[in-house]
This record gives structure tokens, sequence and C-alpha cells, in this order.
């Protein structure tokens, strides 16, 4: 059994986790980072911007003096736990609140441009190499009488910015495992809901493959599985009854033309070897053209019924016509053989035309196969009935005799192929077995009915409906 189905899907899960993990890691992880510098910084920022205008600027304007501006800002570094510097334009170092000293020092930051900044109130670096790790540094302008007089920087190391992150971080690996747990639930569904039936399907498809149809599915789901689990199981019952009868038919076929060809080749054979003498070869050739008279209207119903597939459709040359008058030459031509068995036929018909829309050729071959058989299994001295009758614009045509009737269980048989009751076997030898398998195909070629009612012994009916005609007129 290939399982490539569920390692494709197993493949995709763990994918799905790993490029999840990846996701979290890097680009969630950079992303989270710089949110939170850009949080912390606007934070500072309003601390910056507060130093600058409260204590620096009053300074600059003369208000305060550097010392006291001093031990304002080291108390204000301790509680935000920052460094803080306060640099005049060029970048010399007037108050940093790590260095006591720094009122005494004449220090300055080499390199210090504001506009490294670049429009920006905050930059992440070493700031001009005067930390040894990154720092979020914030600045914030120094104004006194409209000028600009210095700059406040408020400092504080990335690294305690990032242990935040790495917290947050740690909430999201947590809760990305979580969701990738709660994804194997989608694994088990799609095991127990799709893979499983699929592969059951599968095994059962490959089982009909083999030509074994006896196999079932046995999934009843009302989703689209339990559908095709439905249609596959329908169509193997559909080969599997195409093949019996395919098989039947061959059989019956094979039967039926071996039996004829071996008399006759056994006669012929005696009449060649002189078995059979002189004065007996008529009797004999007379047996020969009996069987092949057989033979050849076994041909022409096999070729009639070719035409009407099971599933094919047959073409109908529709036409309006009266029924009455084709039921009346059908029993007509029967006349001779009625003669000699003493069978009547009577015609019961409604009215004198009777019009029909139908293919006359075909109806007239169903009214003269019921009628063969009627006065084929009707005992000498018997009446045959054919009625028409006209009811909710149908026609009903109904061909009665008192013969031997059908014994029950045969009723439903007698309309397959080569099918004939083991008493008519022996009484009509000449019988294919195909004429009420032609009566039906045709009939239903004509989205009509028929059916047969019978008692063994009392008689038979067969009766069919047909379109009545909307005009009375022949076309
Ligand atoms: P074919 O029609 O090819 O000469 P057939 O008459 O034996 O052969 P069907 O017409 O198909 O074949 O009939 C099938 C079988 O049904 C018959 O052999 C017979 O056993 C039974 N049957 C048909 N019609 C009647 C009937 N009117 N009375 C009694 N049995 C019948
Ligand atoms: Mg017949």
């Amino acid at each position: 059994m290939r399982r490539t189905l569920y390692l494709k899907f197993l493949t995709g899960y763990f994918l799905f986790g790993i490029l999840g993990f990846i996701l979290v890691s890097t680009l969630t992880h950079q992303i989270l980072k710089e949110e939170l510098q850009r949080q912390e910084a606007h934070a500072l920022y309003t601390e910056c911007t507060e130093i600058a205008s409260n204590y620096a600027s009053n300074y600059y304007s003369g208000y305060m003096k550097l010392p006291e501006l001093h031990s304002h800002i080291q108390t204000l570094s301790t509680y935000m736990n920052t460094r803080i510097r306060v640099v005049g334009v060029s970048g010399r170092v007037i108050i940093d609140s790590d260095d006591p000293e720094i009122l005494a020092k004449d220090i300055e930051i080499s390199g210090f441009d504001i506009g490294d900044f670049g429009g920006n109130y905050y930059m992440a670096n070493d700031f001009y190499h005067t930390f040894d790790e990154q720092h979020l540094t914030v600045y914030a302008t120094v104004t006194s009488n409209y000028k600009v007089r210095g700059y406040v920087l408020i400092h504080k190391p990335l690294s305690d910015i990032a242990s935040n992150s790495y917290q947050l971080l740690n909430v999201m690996y947590v809760t990305s495992l979580l969701i990738f747990l709660l994804a194997f639930i989608i694994i088990l569904m799609f095991t127990l809901l799709v893979y499983r039936p699929i592969r059951k399907i599968a095994s059962v498809a490959d089982a009909y493959i083999n030509g074994d149809f006896s196999q079932k599915i046995d999934i009843h789901s009302q989703d689209e599985l339990g559908h095709l689990a439905e249609a596959l199981e329908y169509m193997a019952n559909e080969l599997n009854t195409l093949e019996d009868d395919q098989r039947k038919f061959v059989s019956n076929v094979s039967h039926d033309f071996r039996s004829p060809l071996t008399s006759i080749k056994g006669y012929i054979e005696a009449i060649l070897d002189g078995t059979i003498p002189y004065e007996m070869q008529d009797k004999y050739l007379n047996i020969i053209l009996f069987e092949t008279e057989r033979l050849n209207k076994l041909t022409s119903s096999l070729l009639e019924l070719n035409k009407y597939g099971s599933h094919g459709k047959t073409i109908l040359y529709i036409s309006n016509f009266d029924i009455n008058y084709i039921i009346r030459m059908t029993a007509l031509s029967f006349e001779g053989t009625c003669k000699e068995k003493y069978i009547s036929i009577e015609l019961i018909l409604s009215g004198q035309k009777l019009y029909v829309t139908a293919d006359l050729a075909k109806i007239q071959q169903v009214i003269y196969n019921l009628t063969d058989n009627a006065i084929k299994f009707s005992s000498p001295d018997s009446s045959i009935t054919i009625e028409t009758t006209e009811k909710n614009e149908k026609v009903f045509v109904s061909v009665k005799d008192s013969g031997i009737g059908i014994p029950k269980d045969s009723l439903k048989k007698v309309w397959e192929r080569f099918y004939k009751t083991d008493v008519s076997r022996g009484k009509d030898k000449r019988g294919t077995g195909l004429g009420l398998s032609i009566v039906r195909e045709i009939i239903q070629a004509h989205n009509e009915n028929i059916n047969v009612i019978s008692t063994e012994g009392v008689g038979t009916e067969f009766i069919f409906t047909l379109s009545l005609s909307k005009t009375q007129e022949e076309t």
C-alpha cells in the first residue's frame, strides 16, 4: 500500500512546525525587538524632553547652577536606571550622571553630530564608541532664548531591553508549541476522517481491478468520500452484473449454436458415409434444413438485439399509424399456422381506426412475437384474443391465450435473453428464447410499459402501452 498522501501530509505538518519556529525566532524576534526599542525610546524621549525643558534650559538661562543640575540629573538617572548626559552643541560633555567628577573635566564626544540621528529622536549603537556594548540613545534639544544650547542624552543598554524581548519571545515559543501540538488534532482528524477511508476505498478499488467485486467499502458518511464509496460500489455492482450477463450470454449463444451445428454435422457425415440409406436421406435433409433455419433465425434475432444495447439508444422511426390495422394484418399472417393447430384469433379492437404514435415496424414485430408465442404455447382448439383499449391518452394492447401458462418463478425470467421455461424447451425446439427480450427492448425504447399476467395451465396475457396519436391521421 502506498503511503504517499499520509507522508505528504506529515511532512507538511513538520515543515509547518519548523518554518513556524524559524519565523518566530527570526522575523518575529526582530520585529519584537524593534517594537520594544521604539516603545522604550518613546518613553525615554518624554523624560528627555522634560529634563531638557525643565532643568537644562534653566541652567542655560542662568536659573540653576551646574552642581544643582548635576545632582538633579543624578537623582533622575538613578530613578530611571539610565545614564543621562548633557552635552553642548559641539559634543562637549557638561554633565554625566555616571561621572561625579565631570564638572572638573573637559571631555568631548569625538565625532558628535546631532545630524547622525537622521531626523529620528533615537538611535541604537555604541554612541561614538563611548560604550562597549550597544545602547539605545535618546536626545532632546536644550534651547534658551530661542537658541540651541545643547542636548540632553539618555542612554540605556540594549541588553536591558533585550531581556524583556526574550521574556516575550519565550511566551511566543510556548504559544507556538501549543499551536503545533493542537495542529496535531488536525492530523488525527485527517487520519480518521480522510486518510483511512481513502485507504479503504483504494484497497477495495484494487480488489475490483483484480476482478473481486464481492468486496464492500463500508463507508456510509454523508460527505464526498461517502458519495465516492457509494459510486464505486455501484459501479462495481454494475460491472459485476454486466460481466455475469456477458458470460451467460456467451455460453447461451455458444450452446444454442453448437447443438444445431452438431446435429447438422452428424447427419451430413452419416449421409456421406452411407450410414443413412438413400431412401431415408430426405427425412434427414429436412432435419438439416430445419436446423439451418433455426440458426438463421438465431442469427437475425441476435443481430436485432444487438441494435438495442442495454444503455445504447435505439433509433426509432416515429410515425402516426392505425394500430388496429397492424393487428389485423399480423393476425392474417398467422392464418396458416392457426388452421394447422385449429386455433382461432379473436380481435376486440377499439373503434374502426386507432392511431398511435410509435415506430411502426418495431411495434409490428412486438405484436408478431407475442402472437407467435400465444400460438406456440396454446393447445389445439383454443382461442387467442388480441384487444386494444384506449385510456388516458394511452392505448393498451393485450395478447391473451388460454395455453400452458408460465410458472410463477419463471415470470420474471421470460424477458431474459435465451430464457425458455423447461416445459417449452421440449415443446418448441425452434424457439431461441430471444423473442421476448426483443419485445421488451422495443417497448422500453418507446418509454412505454409491458406486463405479463399468467397462470400455469390456464393461460397468459401480455399487455403493453402505446401513446395515443394526437391527430387522427397517418403520417
Ligand atoms: P423465439 O421467440 O425466439 O422463437 P421463444 O418463444 O422460446 O423463442 P420468447 O418469446 O422470448 O422465446 O419466450 C421465452 C419463453 O417464455 C418461452 O420459451 C416460453 O417458455 C415462455 N413464454 C412466452 N410466451 C408464452 C406464452 N404465451 N405462454 C406460455 N409461455 C410463454
Ligand atoms: Mg417467442
